[in-house]
């Protein structure tokens, strides 16, 4: 992910020298050798649709907003100073494609172009297209392997070395292209279609979850609220707290063996906070009984949904410019946004934490039992509160990859937010 290379075209000769590798030299070397004439028309068949969405995939552009987009009523007012246009929900400007992405997932070394609204479905058809193809030659290899192993007792002389140590050679580079895009292929399923989220967007969740004990977001959180609404946030209740229960009881076994270090930095800073109190009894910004379960992901519309926006109608997969559903820059709420509380547009504080709180120390009264002990089930959050992560500017925070918005391609310094109307109210 957080590759980058100085001249933009290595990307793309890194994985052309291994599409040849691979196909041709596995073709001259082993496969002519074995397979029928019908099988080796088909792997060239297959190696071709590589090279033809590898070409697609690297000349589709990923989708820009229109010219004089305005954001509506519910919508983030965010300023493009680079592009001098306001951006779209989902919309992110790329520093490397120099424009601003509609729904922008990444921006891929490898094809060097962002992968988004308008060329997912052609980055798709690449990554499956490789996955098939190194499976099947892995298959192939694997095949050949085995048959060395069978043929061990032969007189050597017998033994085409050539192609032995073309297998040896070939082998593990394929291995490692099948498991590495295999991977990169789940996290782009997992992520769009289960959970109708870009991978930014994924990271932006986790950020929220991080700093969901932060004075500071939900600061920002109650104003975004105020000015959208003009009222200010009703007390929020958790409609998720068993299911959370549950989970981290799920987790006790495991956290048991880490109580007794928590509890020590723990006892640490329950003394520390006993101190503040006498200096602030202000009471937290923070909700008492909300989780981040019950915060709504607005564009997540179903196993179902979430494919055909993001790959187009079925028969139009294979189809080499099949292209996806939506304009991209317009994504109505899901109907589940009805019962979500807060009511704003995601994120929830609008990635915009300017908000200073003078008493920024998270609360951790609720996490207290009457002998002042610690729940095990309680341990998740206790950790999320300890994090040095919790108070970072969106800009700064990184997930537990270690990886920042910059490491996506985003080019932070181009977003602006005009502060007085954060959220178009008329
Ligand atoms: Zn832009
Ligand atoms: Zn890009």
């Amino acid at each position: 992910m957080a590759v980058e290379f100085q001249w933009p075209w290595v990307g793309i000769a890194i994985p052309c020298v291994l599409i040849s590798v691979l196909s041709y030299g596995s073709h001259w070397f082993v496969l002519r050798h074995h397979m029928d004439k019908a099988d080796q028309i088909k792997f060239q068949a297959y190696v071709s649709v590589i090279w033809i969405t590898y070409l697609i995939a690297i000349w589709k552009n990923p989708g820009t907003p229109p010219k004089n987009f305005n954001p509506k009523v519910g919508e983030w007012r965010r300023w493009c100073k680079k592009c001098e246009n306001y951006k779209p929900e989902r919309t992110h400007h790329c520093r490397s494609c120099n424009q601003c992405v509609l729904k922008m997932d990444h921006h891929c070394p490898w094809t060097n172009n962002c992968v988004g609204h308008e060329n997912f479905p052609h980055f798709l058809r690449f990554v499956v297209s490789v996955v098939v193809t190194t499976g099947w030659l892995l298959i192939e290899l694997f095949k050949r392997l085995v048959q060395y192993y069978e043929d061990r007792n032969l007189p050597s002389y017998l033994i085409d070395k050539r192609e032995m140590f073309a297998v040896i050679f070939l082998l593990p580079i394929d291995l490692f292209v099948f498991a590495t895009i295999t991977i990169l292929l789940g996290r782009c399923i997992i992520n769009l279609i289960f959970k109708g989220m870009t991978q930014i967007e994924v990271w932006e969740k986790e950020r929220i979850e991080q700093q969901f004990y932060s004075e500071r977001m939900w600061a920002q959180i109650r104003q975004n609220y105020f000015k959208l609404y003009k009222k200010p946030l009703p007390e929020l209740t958790s409609w998720n707290h068993d299911s959370r229960y549950y989970d981290e009881l799920a987790q006790k076994e495991d956290e048991l063996d880490e109580l007794e270090e928590t509890q020590t930095s723990f006892e640490l800073h329950e003394h520390q906070l006993q101190q503040e109190e006498h200096n602030d009894n202000q009471e937290s910004l923070v909700p008492k009984s909300f989780t981040m379960d019950d915060i709504v992901f607005p564009y997540d519309y179903g196993l179902w949904s979430n494919l055909i926006q993001a790959c187009g109608y079925p028969w139009m997969w294979l189809m080499p410019l099949g292209g996806p559903r939506g304009n991209g820059y317009v994504f109505p709420p899901n109907e589940y946004v009805e019962e979500d509380q807060l009511g704003l547009p995601w994120p929830p504080d609008g990635g915009h934490q300017e908000i200073s709180v003078i008493n920024n120390q998270p609360d951790f009264d609720d996490l207290l039992t009457d002998d002042h002990t610690i729940r095990p089930q309680d341990l998740g959050p206790l950790r999320r509160r300890l994090d040095p992560r919790l108070n970072l500017s969106r800009k700064e925070w990184m997930n537990e990859m270690g990886e920042t918005l910059n490491d996506f391609g985003v080019d932070v310094d181009a977003e602006a937010y005009d502060k007085e109307d954060i959220i178009p109210t008329n």
